[in-house]
């Protein structure tokens, strides 16, 4: 049975709970988005492009309001919620400015006919299913592409945020979408599915784990829908060399740490050559240990507790795992004492691949470090992961890095930063980080119907 409720992971103190569907909502909820694809499929692109814009002022407008919910409800420390939220803004401003241009009909030049043209058309209504991680960036790079082609949007929310699911629904209301092109649902997994399997419903995204992945795409694969999955994440972080490495090292603690380490595309295995390897370390020990976990509402801190004790809990089980299996601990590894879903930054080496620790994410502050003999070893140390979301490669030498960024198999490669994300950069992944991709023109390649009109 799944509860919709807010569980301040800092304190542990309850907040409101919010009702599940009933089967006669569900029933409701597909008609509505039906007849809202229906009217929202005829509007004019500048129409949409309009209501994006103005989605985009009230995100600004209402941003300490919008950081302060996800704080409370899933721990962010409050600078990066208001990061979370300016992100969300460029999202959604991206699309109103670049959208238009991103439908042009495209002529082709091909013989036999008058004309060959291909249209971009909407497909219809769509399900988001989103992750607590990041609630307001996960939707909007689902929703501002989607609706900007004319597709409508059921969204299903992660459990745990249920107040920040409830006011991005309003806030679309607010900036004057039609009430019926994005309709938050508080669905159970099964209703998730039946969602899925009725035939108005044309297809489905999800960002989360694999096992919700796989699960979702079991459905929509049986039910001929398609799917986008963003799903976890493995990402090397490889140090060549460094003419800066206190730099290098507090990117690394920003790469693994951002978040409170709970970002499918985080920094969370170090691969380090040899002869800076012991730098590295000692600097990145001595970074980690300057970092106290704290209130996440109080603007200082800059790692919060995880998203929830059951977070909590699995993180640890994991650390102690690994322990059990000869992994050693170079700083970390408890649980902080005191209310709330607290944990130690942790750095973890002498991971070895018969471990669980070595293929398995890590999603919270803990992160894993490797020594390598040479850049050829880093590559293969790093594909070895069943993951394959981004990775990044660190040197002074461009045309070193560059050559190692091009041998990851990721889906995004970086040379001396790690993660970025913006609204004109396509994000997503290979093997089991997912398929398909978000945000630039790449998010609104996905669910739209490229209609070939020819005529003789
Ligand atoms: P989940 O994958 O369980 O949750 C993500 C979303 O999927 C939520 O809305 C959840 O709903 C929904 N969901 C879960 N199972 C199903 C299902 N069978 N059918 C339909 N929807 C489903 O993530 P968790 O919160 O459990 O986190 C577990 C792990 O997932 C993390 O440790 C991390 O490895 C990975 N993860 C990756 C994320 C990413 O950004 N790629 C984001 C979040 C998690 P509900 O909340 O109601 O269960």
């Amino acid at each position: 049975m799944t509860t919709y409720q807010t569980v301040n992971p800092a304190t542990g103190e309850k907040g409101r709970e919010f009702p599940t569907l009933n089967e006669a909502e569900v029933a409701d909820v597909l008609t509505r988005s039906q007849s809202g694809y229906e009217a929202w499929r005829h509007t004019t692109l500048e129409e949409r492009a309009e209501m994006l814009a103005t989605t985009a002022a009230l995100y600004e407008k209402r941003a300490d309001e919008l950081a302060r919910i996800i704080s409370t409800e899933m721990g962010k420390p409050i600078t990066e919620a208001l990061a979370e939220v300016e992100i969300s803004t460029a999202i959604f401003q991206w699309y109103a400015v670049n959208g238009i241009g991103l439908l042009d009909e495209e002529s082709l030049d091909v013989a036999g006919a008058d004309e060959s043209v291909v249209h971009k058309r909407p497909i219809g209504p769509l399900l988001g299913v989103m992750p607590w991680n990041f609630p307001y960036y996960q939707v909007a790079r689902f929703a501002a592409p989607n609706l900007m082609l004319g597709n409508t949007i059921l969204l299903k929310h992660a459990s745990s945020c249920p107040q920040s699911a409830s006011v991005i629904e309003e806030i679309f209301q607010q900036a004057g979408l039609p009430r019926d092109a994005y309709i938050n649902i508080f669905a159970s997994t099964d209703q998730v599915a039946d969602i899925i399997a009725d035939s108005r419903v044309q297809g489905v995204s999800l960002t989360g784990s694999e096992k919700a992945g796989a699960s979702v795409a079991e459905t929509a694969g049986r039910n001929l829908k398609k799917v986008v999955l963003e799903l976890g994440g493995s990402d090397p972080f490889i140090v060549l060399d460094s003419d800066d490495m206190a730099a290098t090292v507090s990117s690394a603690t920003k790469g693994r740490l951002s978040n409170t380490g709970q970002a499918c595309n985080g920094a969370k295995r170090f691969i380090v050559l040899a002869d800076v390897y012991d730098d590295f370390v000692a600097k990145l020990v001595a970074s980690f240990e300057a970092i106290t976990p704290g209130d996440p509402l109080d603007a200082e801190t800059v790692l919060g507790p995880l998203s929830s004790q059951t977070a909590l809990d699995d993180l640890l089980k994991q650390v102690d795992t690994a322990v059990t299996d000869g992994a050693t601990v170079l700083t970390g590894g408890k649980k902080i004492d005191g209310p709330g879903a607290f944990i130690e930054p942790t750095l973890l080496t002498d991971v070895t691949p018969d471990m669980a620790a070595y293929s398995e994410e890590l999603f919270g502050p803990v992160a894993v470090v490797y020594k390598v003999a040479s850049a050829d070893e880093a590559v293969t140390l790093a594909n070895s992961s069943a993951f394959g979301l981004s990775g990044s490669v660190w040197s002074a030498d461009l045309e070193r890095a560059r050559d190692i960024a091009d041998q990851l198999d990721v889906g995004m490669a970086f040379v001396n930063e790690h993660g970025t994300t913006l609204p004109g950069l396509p994000f997503g992944g290979v093997k089991r980080s997912g398929f398909g991709r978000e945000l630039g023109s790449w998010g609104m390649d996905e669910f739209v119907n490229k209609k070939l009109v020819r005529v003789s």
